[in-house]
């Protein structure tokens, strides 16, 4: 059976931000893999006027400049199209706005994402984004934790980690069990590696005895709530 490979698009002013990132390591290894498909696109490319504006004041007045509805819908749009998931029969496709008064991001709302087959991300700045956007262009809005950024760059590319991580073959099936957030609602036992004494500072002698089963009832002991 041939994979579908797992498209994700972030779409922001700052595309030169996202993409270093999502080249290196594990996620790069993924892309030339063919698991995922990462791409960022300039949210300027959708606007109307010759200076590219994707901002204007606040309605009811206030400071700083709110991001544009119609700019982000355009986006959106064009991104469906350029991917040819317009329409497409059977794609699940999900557009997620990051905002910092959004609910709170968790490992379960990574593992249901997983699941769907394009993910596009809307990258807010300035003081935020146009209401609309979220009530009638995003399906989910997420804050990834309580405090503010100067851009949702960072919380896209989070919550994009999160979930490619979980796409199957992007990382060993074995490292995804037991590990912290998961459905026993345990986070992970420490680990330890070589070498065994660090100045005075020592690895538990159970892990060093190579009795599993007391390795493991350790394991089990030490997890933290
Ligand atoms: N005025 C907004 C407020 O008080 O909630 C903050 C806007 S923030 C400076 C600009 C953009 O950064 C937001 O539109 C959002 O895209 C992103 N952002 C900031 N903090 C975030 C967080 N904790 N989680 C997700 N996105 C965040």
């Amino acid at each position: 059976m041939t994979r579908k490979k797992k498209q994700f698009d972030v779409i922001t002013i700052f595309p030169e931000v996202v993409e270093p990132y999502v080249q290196a390591s594990i996620l790069g290894r993924a892309q030339k893999a063919k698991l995922i498909d990462v791409r960022s696109y300039q949210l300027r490319d959708w606007a109307t006027d010759k200076h590219h504006k994707v901002d204007d004041t606040p309605y009811g007045g206030g400071p700083g400049m709110v991001m544009k509805v119609d700019v982000f819908e355009r986006a959106v749009e064009g991104v469906r199209a350029q991917r040819k998931t317009k329409g497409a029969k059977g794609r699940r496709v999900r557009v997620i706005l990051t905002s910092a008064s959004g609910r709170t991001f968790t490992q379960k709302d990574a593992k249901r994402l997983a699941k769907y087959d394009q993910l596009i991300f809307l990258c807010g700045r300035y003081e935020g984004v146009d209401h609309r956007v979220e009530e009638h262009v995003a399906d989910e809005t997420f804050s990834i934790g309580n405090y503010v950024l100067t851009g949702g760059e960072l919380p896209a590319l989070v919550m994009l980690d999160a979930i490619a991580r979980l796409v199957p073959g992007v990382i060993e099936k074995e490292s995804l069990v037991r590990e912290s957030h998961g459905e026993e609602g345990y986070l992970e036992h420490p680990q330890y590696t070589k070498p065994p004494v660090y100045k005075k500072w020592k690895v538990p002698d159970v892990l060093l005895s190579g009795d599993h089963k007391k390795i493991e009832e350790w394991r089990k002991e030490n997890r933290r709530p």
